[in-house]
């Protein structure tokens, strides 16, 4: 089945709003693997909704639209689809009952201009909106489906969700497995991965992402088992060949990755950080559970301050005493366009008393995360 999206509403085109509606619906079709070929944005404008619908009705089976269904004249879905279908739309008192107990039951008054959102063209069945006012429109021409749901995203989920879903054919399963590596660029895994990446399914993509990059196995198949082995043994490969670069997998992050090993090896972390500015104690902080491995941070000013990153990784061990000790320093390097720092991490060892020193050189506007981020992979090598 072929899925196309229409989302109408002029404030889109403004860009006063981002149209997450379409990232919501993508999301769900692919895991339903119902393949997604087109997405539009229109405005509030009949002639221009009119023609996307034309051509959606040309080339795709599922077709559906989210907003324009309220109940002012620049709501103009049903009449766009009445259009499309040479149609009129008629209040349906049924529909018109359950709005005026909706406004009745908010003690609001309902004008008369509500009554379009009762309304309904004879091929189109209503979809029950239990968080708003406008039902959607169902409608099968025997090979194409128009389904129009509300623009809210509260509206829009739970009509999807409860309504829409549980009806619609699967044809397949789609299923993504994400692998995670740092410290590699995203054209040299691309080189490596080179011939994987033709592959129709699954599909093996590189994404460049804040904490690194991102290789995503996807695999469509008939069923979730038959999904998951496609997948595994592509990621046998991706492992074979990028092995040493992987720091983890799917929704976990860096910062998750090193709780889990520090918990798992009993060990406790302090540190110190200047030329980040916080940025690696806040992702640390925000793993759940840190007090049981997190003791504190230092986050002196560096012109006040002016400490090595050793220097300042025996000053968290002397006032925190934990098992392990980072500090983060950095320097400005002059004359280097564009602007560049070298940063420098510490990582002492109490049990060891041993000090291990690593430099990284990195863009001025990136420095305080990607700085965050060589420190934790710093971190969690010699604990992997
Ligand atoms: P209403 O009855 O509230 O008028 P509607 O179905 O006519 O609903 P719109 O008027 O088009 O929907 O949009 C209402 C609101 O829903 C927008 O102001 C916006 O906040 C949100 N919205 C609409 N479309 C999208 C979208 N594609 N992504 C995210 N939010 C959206």
């Amino acid at each position: 089945m072929r899925a196309e999206i229409i989302c109408v509403g002029s404030e889109l085109l403004l860009g006063d709003i981002a149209d997450t509606n379409t990232q919501y619906l993508a999301q769900r079709l692919a895991a339903l693997g119902i393949d997604l070929h087109f997405s539009t944005s229109v405005g509030d404008n009949l002639e221009r909704l009119l023609d996307c619908l034309r051509r959606a009705m040309g080339r795709s089976d599922l077709i559906l639209t989210t907003g324009g269904l309220g109940p002012t004249d620049d709501d103009l879905t049903r009449e766009a689809i009445a259009a499309l279908l040479h149609e009129t739309p008629v209040v349906n008192e049924k529909l018109a009952d359950e709005l005026r107990r909706f406004f009745e039951l908010r003690r609001m008054e309902m004008t008369p201009n509500n009554l379009k959102q009762a309304s309904l063209i004879p091929s189109a069945r209503a979809i029950p909106n239990r968080r708003g006012t406008a039902p959607g429109w169902c409608i099968s021409t025997g090979t194409r489906h128009i389904i129009a749901m509300p623009g809210p995203p509260g509206e829009l989920h739970r009509m999807w969700e409860e309504e829409i879903e549980p009806r619609l054919r699967r044809d397949a399963v789609i299923r993504s497995r994400t692998l995670k590596l740092f410290d590699i660029s995203e054209s040299r895994v691309d080189v490596l991965l080179k011939t994987l990446t033709p592959a129709a399914n699954p599909t093996v993509a590189v994404y460049a992402k804040q904490d690194g990059i991102y290789v995503r196995i996807t695999a469509k198949a008939r069923n979730d088992e038959a999904a998951w082995t496609s997948i595994a043994s592509i990621e046998t490969q991706v492992r074979d060949i990028l092995g040493g670069f992987i720091w983890g997998s799917d929704e976990e992050t860096q910062e998750s990755v090193i709780a889990a090993l520090l918990r798992s090896h009993g060990l406790t972390l302090a540190l110190g950080e200047t030329i980040t500015g916080g940025r690696l104690s806040a992702l640390l902080t925000a793993v759940p559970g840190n007090e049981g491995w997190f003791l504190g941070s230092l986050i002196p000013v560096a012109h006040v301050h002016p400490l090595t990153a050793p220097a300042l990784a025996e000053q968290v061990e002397e006032l925190f005493k934990p098992d392990i000790a980072l500090g983060v320093c950095g320097i400005r390097l002059a004359g280097e366009e564009p602007e560049m720092d070298e940063i420098t991490i510490a990582i002492r060892d109490r049990r060891t008393g041993a000090t291990r020193t690593t430099s990284h050189r990195m863009r001025r506007d990136r420095v305080r995360t990607l700085g965050a981020y060589y420190a934790l992979h710093e971190l969690r090598r010699p604990l992997d």
